[in-house]
């Protein structure tokens, strides 16, 4: 194995130990050891790692405004490198901002987009996460049925997908109870807090320990319980006040000091409403919701995908953007009765191409075949995309045009591909596609791109058999050649 590789690994792998056992500014350390190496190494995945950890880590200390530093650093590297992965990782930041000042509204859209991206990445932790995440927005908006809604969502995806995951099921369990806890259902949340009392996860790690603390403090209170509620509530005090968790102690600040007030001791309810409203002042005179919208994520988001959705040799769309944009298409075709057509295109005896003049010139072969295909698309941006499926492989998508007309544009297609001409030397090269069509009108069961591609790469591989250099049109009734 890359030993620079292994160690950058290693200590990414130490920042995720320290993170989620609360040990926020052990994993700093470790941190800026990262960002160190990854810059040392040249490697931009890493200080992009390095730091959306510190971001996250200043974030749970409380010191924002450092936070806030680290997640411009990665959202300038983003603007550069990132890919979808990095999309989910700016949202999440942009929502933990937003969570900061009680923003719960942006909090939520930010993390309703990090649920649908980690959703369609299949990234299930970080899914998980997300809808336990907003199930806490919920909580603080008070909307509990929702909240607890949103939780189970969060503990059936962490059940099937990572059952090993122990922690996040905790975590989420923390929310189910607060749930019950606000609604009421105490005999609910008192079982679920007795199983988790033995817990070795929550109990190995104070921060989780305070937080499970926390909890029974709201079930101790509910029960009239203040005296057990207060004291539990001091417990998980000391705990986040030794991790400089600025949140968490505003949390219990403001519990304390509304059962302080229940009890009628108004002198020591206001004493830590003091105390309250002296941290939440300074959180919200910063002011960084309306910083984190000028720092215009959208636009970061939008380069992202421009990188993501394109092929980098060609410029054409990428398989997996075709694939997402012709599953829409057909999903809306169906409720409007349009049709969508599917042409493939593939360069005929293209390896011959690559032997005799080498693979680079085979790239500026497909490249200019790419451009061919997009010279047909340019007309009609709106409704006809061009990706490269692979190799010299390119599929067309069609909205809404009959078939009759899909015939004329398969043999523009073909027009503009047989008149690409490369230069090579004094050689100038030339090449002939064969190319398979099929429309929606022949397949009305078609509900996806891949039953689409796998009938017009038929109709293809018909072409190539009878002999390359042609079209194959198949519809419902009959394979027409042209
Ligand atoms: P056919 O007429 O049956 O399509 O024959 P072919 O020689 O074109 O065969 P095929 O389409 O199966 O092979 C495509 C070849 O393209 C195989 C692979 O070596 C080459 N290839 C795939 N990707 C690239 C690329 O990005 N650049 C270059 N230069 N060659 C590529
Ligand atoms: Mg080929």
């Amino acid at each position: 194995m890359n030993v620079k590789l292994h160690h950058l690994t290693s200590l990414e792998s130490r920042i995720v130990n320290l993170y989620s056992d609360g040990k926020y500014a052990e994993a700093i350390e470790v941190a800026e050891e990262l960002l160190h190496t990854a810059k040392e190494k040249q490697n931009t995945k890493a200080m992009m790692n390095a730091y959306l950890n510190l971001a996250n880590c200043y974030y749970y200390l409380g010191e924002i405004e450092t936070a806030f530093e680290n997640i411009l650093e990665y959202k300038m590297l983003c603007d550069e490198y990132g890919d979808d992965r990095d999309k989910f990782y700016l949202y999440h930041l942009s929502a933990l901002i937003y969570e900061y000042e009680e923003n719960y509204e942006d909090a939520k859209e930010a993390t309703q987009h990090c649920i649908q991206l980690a959703l369609e990445l299949e990234m299930y932790y970080a899914a998980s996460t997300s809808y336990n995440t907003y199930s806490y927005y919920l909580l603080q908006e008070e909307k509990y049925e929702e909240a607890l809604e949103f939780a189970l969502k969060a503990l059936r995806l962490a059940v099937e997908h990572c059952p090993s995951e122990v922690l996040l099921q905790c975590h989420i369990y923390f929310h189910i109870t607060s749930c019950h806890i606000a609604m009421n259902n105490l005999s609910k949340a008192e079982k679920i807090i007795n199983d988790l009392e033995m817990n070795q996860y929550i109990n190995n790690s104070l921060h989780n320990k305070a937080h499970f603390l926390l909890i029974k403090a709201e079930l101790y209170r509910q029960k009239g319980d203040f005296e057990k509620a207060l004291k539990l509530l001091n417990e998980s005090y000391i705990i986040y006040s030794e991790h400089h968790d600025g949140a968490k102690i505003k949390k219990v600040l403001k519990a304390v000091s509304e059962i302080y007030e229940l009890l009628g001791d108004y002198k020591k309810s206001y004493q830590s409403m003091k105390e309250y409203l002296k941290i939440t002042e300074k959180r919200s005179s910063l002011r960084l919701s309306a910083k984190m919208r000028e720092l215009d994520i959208k636009k970061s988001i939008k380069a992202i995908e421009k990188r993501a959705n394109v092929d980098g040799l060609t410029g054409v769309y990428n398989r997996y953007f075709l694939e997402t944009t012709c599953n829409n298409w057909l999903k809306e075709a169906k409720e409007v009765k349009k049709h969508i057509c599917c042409i493939v295109v593939d360069i005929d005896s293209f390896k011959n191409i690559n032997d005799t003049f080498g693979h680079l010139l085979g790239d500026e072969v497909i490249k200019e075949v790419g451009q061919a295909c997009l010279n047909v698309a340019n007309e009609d941006k709106e409704n006809i995309i061009v990706g490269r499926y692979g190799g010299d492989e390119f599929v067309v998508i069609f909205k809404d045009y009959p078939s009759h007309s899909i015939i004329e544009k398969a043999k523009q297609l073909y027009n503009e591909i047989t008149s690409v001409k490369v230069k090579y030397l004094n050689n100038e090269i030339k090449v002939t596609p064969s190319i398979g069509v099929v429309c929606t009108d022949s397949l009305p069961s078609a509900k996806k791109f891949t039953q689409l591609f796998r009938v017009a790469d038929q109709a293809l591989y018909m072409a190539k058999r009878q002999g390359k250099n042609q079209i194959v049109y198949l519809s419902k009734e009959n394979c027409r050649l042209y």
